[in-house]
């Protein structure tokens, strides 16, 4: 039983099928990067496992329950996945540890004590224990990831899904955001991850799934679709990103 259960998948934009079918299914702790061309959907199927998307036919469940269900609690599902943008997003106008400790004191999980408590050990876990105070301003955007990542981690989440989290980094802060992607891999946090870092991809994931116009076109091992691609469009989009 996947913890995460996508069937029949279909997401249109008004009269634009982003996504056309997509069936998959990642387990407890395994880490799944999501590749592939731009405009092929890649952001939008992340947006839809914690319905940030309504979704226009299919199913998916997480943690066995289906979260387009209008039964289901969708807010306590999302309390359980973290998720990481490209642009970061974190509240301007709160400092670093506010920033972390928010969502736990608003929503009532954690007191006051205990979330800047949590905040502090995140803060360290991320390599940021000197910017508790730091308003994000003041942050390189390495940093700043970090901070989100830290955030994201507060609700204490068992699955963290990213959206190109170093794609708007300058190369040199891509490592040490990575770094940390890598501990939580390492840690058994079940992951989604969709990258434009193959080598990142290749290292840390489990499965490699390769998506273009709204399909997945091949899955499997990063061995195997990075060293040993079937299918056409993975072969051609491997050749101008390797
Ligand atoms: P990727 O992340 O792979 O680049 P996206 O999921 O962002 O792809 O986008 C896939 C397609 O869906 C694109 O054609 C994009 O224009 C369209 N799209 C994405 N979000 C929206 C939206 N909110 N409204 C309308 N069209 C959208
Ligand atoms: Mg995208």
């Amino acid at each position: 039983m996947g913890k995460i259960r996508v069937e029949g998948l279909k997401k249109s934009y008004g009269s634009n099928e982003v996504l056309k079918g997509i069936d998959m299914q990642v387990q407890e702790g395994e880490v799944v990067c999501v590749i592939g061309p731009s405009g092929s959907g890649k952001s939008t199927f992340l947006r839809c496992i914690n319905r940030l998307e309504d979704i226009t036919a299919g199913r998916v469940i997480v943690d066995e329950r289906d979260i387009n269900d209008p039964k289901t609690d969708i807010n306590k599902v999302r309390e359980n996945i973290g998720m990481v943008f490209q642009h970061f997003n974190l509240f301007p106008h709160f400092n670093v540890l506010k920033n972390i400790m928010f969502a736990p004191v608003e929503l009532g999980k954690q007191s006051k004590e205990e979330a800047r408590a949590t905040a502090l050990r995140l803060l360290e876990r991320v390599g940021l224990s000197d910017k508790a105070e730091a308003f994000p301003s003041q942050l390189s955007g390495g940093q700043k990831q970090r901070v989100a990542i830290a955030r994201a981690l507060a609700m204490n989440p068992d699955i963290m899904l990213f959206d190109e989290p170093t794609s708007a980094l300058d190369p040199e802060m891509v490592g040490e955001v990575l770094g940390v992607m890598k501990d939580l891999a390492r840690e058994g946090m079940t992951m989604m991850i969709v990258t434009h870092e193959m080598g990142f991809a290749r290292e840390v994931s489990d499965r490699v799934i390769f998506m273009d116009g709204g399909y997945i076109v091949e899955e499997g091992p990063p061995a195997e679709v990075f060293g040993n691609p079937k299918n056409e469009r993975t072969i051609s989009f491997l050749e101008k990103v390797l």
